[in-house]
């Protein structure tokens, strides 16, 4: 068998330039630079990826979400995009993992959709209408489960209601 190697000898004598679309970064393998190896090996081996992501974050949550986040600082359409792209690929494990993480963030899942909701509340609504359409029975079972889980806060809120209707009605 011949070795897969053989079929480029005339590359190897070739200068190593980047062809991934950043002449100007170095060249590290394969002619792309260090980002786009890393993101084209990530998608071929996600599951050593998520290996090492996670060995990552065992040994220094901290630093491991701080590096996320320079990251993504540095260049967040790059980010959105890789992300767009690996829902794409599978969009049932990326919707367990979401599952996962809020199931374990509870506090911060439920903070970062208020803030959000309160960002896009034309797009909430819009997704709340395709969930509802797509699956009626689940989202109305969801919607008991909110009411349920937030009943404090509703009936906070009717009390509010009530005493400002109150209110208004002494004022006539
Ligand atoms: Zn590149």
């Amino acid at each position: 068998m011949r070795h897969p190697q053989s079929h480029h000898t005339t590359a190897v004598h070739m200068p190593k330039v980047n062809t991934c679309g950043h002449p100007e970064r170095k060249h590290v393998a394969k002619g792309m630079c260090c980002a786009c190896y890393k993101s084209t090996w990530y998608a071929a081996n996600p599951e050593r990826a998520r290996e090492q992501r996670r060995a990552r974050y065992a040994a220094n949550p901290e630093r491991a979400r701080e590096q996320d986040r320079a990251r993504y600082a540095a260049n967040p359409e790059r980010i959105n995009e890789q992300k767009r792209a690996r829902y794409a690929a599978n969009p049932e494990l990326k919707r367990e993992q979401d599952r996962a993480w809020r199931e374990a963030n509870r506090e911060r899942a439920r903070e970062q959709a208020r803030v959000w909701y309160a960002a896009n509340p034309e797009r909430a609504r819009e997704q709340a209408r395709a969930r509802y359409a797509a699956n009626p029975e689940h989202a109305r079972e969801q919607q008991r489960a909110w009411r349920e889980a937030n009943r404090e806060r509703i009936n906070e809120q009717k009390r509010a209601r009530r005493a400002k209707k109150k209110a208004e009605s002494k004022c006539k």
